[in-house]
């Protein structure tokens, strides 16, 4: 992995030497991302899909472009590739046009919230759930009973506490053969790991720019073209009358500089190369599980094998709310998340109110780890546990 700090701006502040390990909620912006979309308010801030004049023209031709990008990224078809706000609002689009009342939707007990309320919201009490196991994987030991009467299976490709890789070529071959489609969620694992629509073989899949390097605000819904032809449009308003998908799909002016700007972290990740940046969480997730092992009264949620784990670790400390950790961390320069992450069935499942969660990406090293044990070390030294 080259060195890629200096790209990030906000890892060169002299006013705060930043340790950056919440990733997973979002990730920092390298000077790339930023420059495009400063690029398109300075020389062709114009809207998509409407003026005969050149500003406009180059911005629908960039704006398109992305599109592209997205497509190869995940080895789809451009007019499969629908923009949204963010991975919740693609969760919702599938929810609210393809669902229908009576369907039976299996989610599993390590969902987001985004990708739970919305079918909670519709559905009620008619979703089933995948169990996990006590190395934080999900148990598909009676996978083919759960799927009876199921028409959508809903799950993430990697768990945003338990860092899990779930298996999910596995679960949608056994989804088609009983008559479901299936959805990823993958707003953890696009843009870390390489993802491949094809080999994948599932039916919808949805991430969002913000944690890949882009901006926030924009996120992608990928689905197969005969069932985006099938249904009608989430919203509806200018650009979508008399128009195909994905048009049909992008109602009013869209987030034009959130997708130049998620164009450039596209380029930017795939300068790096999407094995070499899985690589490279995977050593320092490695590293870390290692470090953390020898700190007494630490307890890793998760699979500790490396090859079945993103760079996501969920910790607590015996008599240290999560909370006090983060706040105490961050005196230090230490940035982590604190709290249920928005996945409150599985710290119930886990049998806890709340955890401390670091994550990892492009710009993380080594040296961060070592940071952050040091400080977890003085922190319980200081609170004597
Ligand atoms: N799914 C998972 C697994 C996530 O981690 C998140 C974000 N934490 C989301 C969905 C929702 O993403 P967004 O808020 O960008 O819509």
């Amino acid at each position: 992995m080259r060195k890629v700090q200096s790209d990030f701006p906000i890892l060169n502040k002299k006013s705060r030497k930043l340790v950056y390990l919440d990733s997973a909620a979002t990730s920092l912006k390298p000077k790339q991302v930023i420059k495009s979309v400063t690029d398109f308010y300075e020389n062709y801030s114009a809207n998509v899909h409407r003026g005969i004049y050149q500003e406009s023209e180059e911005a629908t031709k960039r704006y398109e472009g992305v599109r592209d990008k997205v497509a190869k990224l995940i080895n789809a078809d451009s007019s499969e590739v629908i923009f949204t706000k963010n991975a919740t609002e693609a969760i919702n689009l599938v929810a609210k046009t393809w669902v229908k009342p009576k369907s039976k939707v299996l989610l599993s007990v390590m969902e987001h919230h985004s990708n739970l309320i919305p079918w909670q919201k519709l559905l009620g009490s008619k979703l089933v759930f995948l169990d996990i196991n006590n190395n934080g994987e999900l148990d598909l030991s009676d996978l083919e009973n759960q799927l009876k009467g199921v028409s959508l299976v809903s799950v993430a490709h990697v768990s945003n506490v338990l860092g899990t890789i779930n298996p999910v070529e596995k679960i949608i071959k056994a989804a088609h053969k009983n008559g479901a489609l299936v959805l990823i969620d993958g707003a953890q694992a696009a843009g870390h790991m390489r993802v491949d629509i094809k080999k994948l073989g599932c039916d919808f899949y949805v991430f969002s720019g913000h944690k890949m390097l882009g901006p926030s605000g924009v996120g992608v819904l990928w689905m197969r073209k005969e069932i985006a032809e099938s249904l009608p449009p989430f919203l509806t308003g200018g650009g979508m009358v008399g128009q195909e998908t994905p048009h049909k799909f992008e109602a009013g002016t869209p987030n034009i500089e959130g997708v130049i700007g998620l164009g450039a972290a596209i380029d930017y990740l795939q300068n790096i190369g999407m094995d070499k940046i899985r690589e490279h969480e995977k050593t320092l997730t490695e590293y870390a599980l290692k470090k953390l092992s020898r700190v007494r009264g630490l307890t890793v949620y998760g699979p500790l094998d490396i090859n079945k784990r993103g760079g996501i670790i969920a910790f607590n400390i015996a008599n240290i709310h999560p909370h006090d950790l983060a706040s105490m961390l961050d005196n230090d320069g230490i940035a982590i998340r604190a709290g249920h992450h928005c996945a409150m069935p599985l710290h119930e499942r886990l049998g806890i109110k709340a955890s401390a969660r670091i994550s990892f990406y492009t710009y993380n090293s080594i040296k961060d780890i070592d940071k952050l044990v040091v400080s977890l070390q003085k922190i319980k030294r200081l609170l004597k546990v």
